[in-house]
């Protein structure tokens, strides 16, 4: 086994000298594609463009910002060095006008203009999608909805291991909510639907991200844990888990209220 990696130290120590990300992994929205292509941060895969961020690659896709909307409608999403992508590339209309993000909507705006239609759903292209074969989403929203959210607790850059050990924390809190049938230990609520098995989340009752023993996880729905002490409910401001949060009350009210979960009433007076 090899004891080091020397690129994934160098990357954190880049990391502590040159803060230049200040995101936390849930805000992520968009970057210029161009540039963090440059950077060596893009890789195409079968089911995304990952853009990596110290370390951890992000599922996303690409998108352009300014277009003719008046004219062409909305511009679709790219999933894959497409037709029109090679297309775009070849007519020098790639570089610094589209986006890498992660997000069900985007904002675009007009080109000419400075009018912006703000959060939009944009559809998939249809070469992107027949190369992938994709059928179960349709849209941005849709994309989003499956993305199995990377995950859980927003960690901080500076909680990342210098070996990147928390990159293995996706597929570890994946098996430890299978294990626990994505269900919450504190109010029992119980998800069955696959999509929304993005609700229950995985916490670390010491609060250390690094130490992923079982008796240190715990499964909590969405809800529960932005509860569970004020850290949390500081951290569960931002604005995806706020969103998130929302989602998850309303499609589960009644069965929340059914099961007692502690949180749910005081939650629909705000
Ligand atoms: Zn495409
Ligand atoms: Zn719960
Ligand atoms: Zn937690």
């Amino acid at each position: 086994m090899k004891l080091y990696d020397f690129k994934k130290l160098s990357q954190k120590l880049d990391f502590l000298n040159f803060p230049e990300v200040t995101e936390s992994r849930f805000e992520i929205v968009r970057k210029d594609f161009s540039e963090e292509e440059k950077k060596g941060n893009i890789t195409f895969k079968e089911d995304g463009i990952y853009l990596k961020i110290n370390g951890v690659e992000h599922k996303g896709y690409m998108y352009i910002k300014v277009a003719d909307v008046e004219q062409y409608d909305f511009p679709k999403f790219h999933i894959s060095n497409c037709q029109t992508i090679i297309q775009q590339q070849n007519q020098n209309r790639f570089h610094g006008h589209y986006y890498w993000s992660n997000s069900n909507i985007v904002d675009v705006q007009q080109r000419g203009t400075s009018k912006i239609y703000k959060d939009v759903i944009l559809s998939l292209c249809n070469y992107c999608r027949n190369a992938a074969r994709i059928t179960d989403y349709k849209n941005t929203q849709g994309f989003f909805d499956l993305l199995d959210i990377q995950d859980d607790e927003p960690i901080n850059d500076a909680e990342l291991d210098m070996f990147g050990y928390v990159k293995d924390w996706q597929e570890i809190s994946k098996k430890f909510r299978i294990e626990n049938e994505f269900t919450c230990n504190n109010c029992s609520i119980k998800i069955e639907n696959k999509f929304d098995q993005r609700f229950i989340q995985v916490h670390h009752r010491n609060g250390n991200k690094l130490i992923n023993k079982r008796e240190n996880l715990q499964c909590l729905c969405t809800l529960c844990h932005s509860n569970i002490d004020e850290r949390h409910t500081v951290n569960f401001q931002k604005k995806r888990s706020v969103h998130e949060i929302a989602t998850f009350v309303e499609k589960y009210k009644d069965e929340l209220i059914n099961i007692g979960n502690p949180y749910v009433t005081k939650y629909l007076k705000k």
